[in-house]
């Protein structure tokens, strides 16, 4: 039996864990969010930088934020660019904590990586933290079944655990890319642990895998044995963990019976970080790339209801004024985490590189970065 660890309750903004993903203070003087000189500070700041700095903006990012990216995308492409950009010295990016650690161990040593608030973490990464799943592991090897699980990990997780899946031979998955992810995985071993999003998981497995929800189990790290018997680890063919996120979660079967109900012929695309019945009853399922690209793409005129985050949402409407966007949820579904970098913290970011001083710049050790790597590149060579 493999003991179970507290959770670690930190409140948003406070704490000093700054390995966390949330629950750090960010230091230094803010500007007021009332300050109306507030744009033109950012673009001045921006020009002093000029080529030294380069801003990643997610998808999710406010627009006040996101008119200062110089390029705008999911956390994988995001990645990728900070990693095509080898001479900025500075990576500014407008994310959360997990982004900008993958943007630190994909860029060279010389360049340094900055998260404008240290408070912007993802609660779905915080979902899965390493002495957990190094338990879940240990639970594993006892009941002799580790050394045919491969454990596959989603991008939304922190760099530790992407270490964890360098060294016991995984791979690091997105939502464009799980089911290669997985078929690589099955051809490698006869189960899967997948970290930390059991949603992903699962529709991957089930709806492009055609495996049955029975052969699916959720371990859950707050229970002994995961919350499950041995036989029941023995038989499962994915270990799902219980990780979800915390935006994507809120949308339910009844959010798309209304919106059929409302508007007739509407077509329901959503992310797969939904829960299992709200992608079988979707139209159209993928990645935020995917959702951009399935609007850009539809016909004049046509009704789109929108199951993911708001700001991308509102701003996919706003870009495509010729067909009926509207977002899945009656009630306003922002990432708080996201939502913590704002144009104060940009400004303060921005300020202090040009005064030649480098602020909530984020590190990840060697040996995790080495690991984390070896997982990434696994990602990046999958058939
Ligand atoms: S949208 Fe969900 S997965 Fe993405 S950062 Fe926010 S909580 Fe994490």
């Amino acid at each position: 039996m493999v003991s179970v660890s507290a959770p670690v309750l930190l409140l948003l903004g406070r704490g000093k864990d700054s390995a966390s993903e949330r629950g750090v203070d960010c230091p230094g003087e803010l500007p007021a969010p009332s300050d109306p000189g507030l744009v033109e500070r950012a673009r001045a700041a921006k020009a002093a930088l000029g080529d030294r700095v380069f801003v990643l903006g997610h998808h999710y990012q406010r627009d006040e934020v996101i008119q200062f990216a110089d390029v705008t995308g999911d956390s994988f492409k995001l990645a990728r660019e900070a990693a095509a950009r080898p001479d900025a010295e500075f990576i500014v990016f407008c994310g959360v904590h997990f982004m900008a650690e993958s943007a630190d161990i994909l860029t060279t040593d010389a360049q340094r990586v900055v998260l404008p608030d240290l408070a912007a973490g993802c609660s779905m990464a915080d979902m899965a933290v390493l002495e957990q799943v190094q338990q879940a592991w240990e639970l594993l090897t006892d009941l002799g079944v580790a050394d045919r699980t491969i454990p596959v990990t989603y991008m939304n997780s922190s760099a530790d655990i992407k270490g964890f899946v360098g060294r016991n031979k995984g791979v690091v998955c997105t939502s464009s890319n799980a089911k290669r992810a997985l078929d690589w995985a099955f051809a490698r071993g006869e189960k899967v642990l997948f970290l930390p999003d059991q949603h992903l998981g699962r529709n991957t497995a089930v709806l492009e895998m055609g495996l049955s929800l029975d052969d699916c189990v959720l371990y859950d790290p707050h229970k002994p044995n995961g919350g499950l018997t041995d036989q029941q680890i023995r038989d499962a063919k994915m270990i799902l963990w219980r990780g979800h996120c915390s935006v994507h979660g809120r949308f339910t079967l009844e959010c798309v019976d209304a919106i059929r109900e409302q508007v007739p012929g509407v077509n329901v695309l959503v992310h797969p970080e939904c829960r299992h019945e709200v992608v079988n009853s979707a139209d159209f399922v993928g990645s935020t790339e995917y959702i951009i690209k399935m609007l850009e793409q539809a016909p004049a005129g046509s009704a789109w209801a929108v199951g993911t985050e708001l700001n991308l949402v509102r701003r996919l409407a706003n870009r495509h004024p010729d067909k009926q966007i509207m977002f899945l949820d009656k009630t306003v579904c922002y990432c708080s985490t996201m939502n913590r970098i704002d144009l104060p913290h940009l400004v303060w970011a921005l300020e202090e590189l040009v005064a030649g001083r480098v602020p909530n710049q984020i590190t990840v050790d060697p040996d995790t970065a080495h690991h984390a790597r070896v997982a990434l590149d696994q990602m990046l060579a999958l058939p």
